[in-house]
């Protein structure tokens, strides 16, 4: 890809000045990124995959031994009990360098092909450069990638290192870094201290180049945070600032990061001051995330009911419909007042109060029964149940589905009145 931008433009024409890879870097990466092997067979004899020398072997494989030195080219070499013939490895290799006023992340693919009998046929090619400027803008200058779906690794070797659009393959996580490194200033100023805490460098630059409040973390030991808001870039740091600063001014190290911004927007929805260290900064974070977690699901718990009680109350219409013969019925013996309930809403009143499911399971949408309130002075004991098909009370429940004191008494007023329901039926 031709670089487009000024910026890509500089990077493209920076990179002309960068050092091929030296042999001492090349020869450091062969010896410490790639395994050195000897192969043994059964019969003992020792073959040099790095030399090709052979030579038989003093042991058994019964005093199996797991390294031994090449006689003819003094390697220190894994033995390894096979009849294969040829081997391959292949891993990548870091070095980190700087040109210019850029942080520059190089990145090769090392092979190493072996076969018994020849000496080890080695690769070391660049495939990947980061390119990170002083204000932690990136560009990327890497070889093309073949279009193999098999494979994992497939580096277009005819192509050349120019300027290409950021892939996931670029982000490449090398086995060893070249120890000798080099780091611009910006990048010390901004508080790296040759730890990346398991980031990639390049997030780990680019992120404390460009956001303050990352290098803030980082100096301040708040790595917990630091590495979830690198990680979770969909997680806007703004939103917790105000809580993270009382955090810093509190000296209180976030432990568990993520747990601690789940609390935090817990403790915004229930609308607590943020920048409290009280609320902030707990002792026990664990033990107030669930309290508060508990308090959160009794919310929504009642939520649904409150919404599953709004959609119900729809049904107003459905039921004076189904009900309008029998609305107003009522009858009276002593104190006990039993009368058909009025609307939905008085279902709920009803459910509400006894406890029970009247409303929930909708019994004022049931067409071939009629639902009564027995009250003493307004106040509800019993519900009662009542078949339009046979005209017998099906049930009578006071609160908690219980049977109260008046129970037998509410059945037989019902029976007793039961034509003034038959009478409605047909008018
Ligand atoms: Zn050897």
């Amino acid at each position: 890809m031709k670089p487009k931008t000024k910026f890509q433009k500089q990077v493209a024409e920076q990179s002309k000045r960068l050092a091929p890879i030296t042999r001492k870097q090349r020869d450091w990466a062969f010896q410490n990124c790639l395994e050195h092997q000897a192969r043994r067979l059964k019969n003992g004899k020792l073959t040099c995959l790095e030399c090709g020398h052979s030579w038989a072997g003093g042991h058994t494989l019964a005093e199996s031994i797991c390294s031994c030195t090449c006689p003819h080219c003094q390697a220190e070499l894994k033995v390894i009990d096979t009849r294969k013939q040829s081997f391959k490895q292949a891993e990548y290799y870091g070095i980190y360098t700087v040109c210019g006023s850029f942080q520059v992340l190089r990145y090769f693919f090392l092979e190493k092909h072996c076969r018994v009998g020849s000496p080890a046929r080695l690769h070391c090619r660049e495939v990947v450069q980061h390119w990170i400027a002083p204000n932690g803008k990136c560009a990327i200058m890497a070889r093309s990638r073949s279009m193999n779906v098999l494979y994992y690794d497939v580096w277009n070797w005819s192509s050349a290192l120019e300027i290409r659009q950021e892939r996931q393959a670029h982000l490449v996580s090398p086995v060893a870094v070249y120890p000798h490194k080099r780091f611009i200033p910006e990048v010390k100023r901004n508080g790296f201290r040759g730890n990346f805490y398991g980031l990639l460098p390049r997030n780990f630059f680019r992120n404390i180049l460009t956001d303050s409040r990352m290098e803030t973390l980082l100096k301040s030991g708040q790595i917990g945070l630091f590495r979830y808001f690198s990680v979770e870039r969909s997680k806007d740091i703004a939103d917790f600032w105000a809580s993270i600063r009382i955090c810093i001014r509190n000296k209180y190290a976030v432990s568990d990061a993520s747990l601690w911004c789940d609390y935090v927007n817990l403790l915004r929805f229930f609308g607590k001051d943020l920048s409290n260290a009280k609320f902030v900064c707990p002792t026990d974070l664990k033990a107030e995330h669930d309290r508060w977690m508990l308090k959160k699901q009794t919310w929504n718990k009642h939520q649904k009911r409150e919404e599953r009680r709004k959609q119900l109350l729809q049904n107003e219409q459905a039921y004076s419909d189904l009900k309008a013969n029998f609305i107003g019925l009522e009858f009276s013996e002593g104190k006990l007042h039993i009368r058909v309930l009025k609307d939905v809403n008085e279902f709920y009143e009803e459910g509400n109060t006894l406890k029970h499911c009247v409303f929930t399971n909708e019994y004022f949408l049931k067409p071939d029964t009629l639902v009564f309130s027995a009250q003493i002075d307004g106040q509800r004991i019993e519900t009662v149940e009542v078949s339009l098909e046979s005209f017998q009370v099906i049930q009578s429940r006071g609160l908690f589905n219980q049977n109260t004191e008046f129970h037998d008494q509410i059945v037989s007023i019902v029976n007793r009145n039961v034509h003034l329901i038959r009478e409605r039926m047909t008018a």
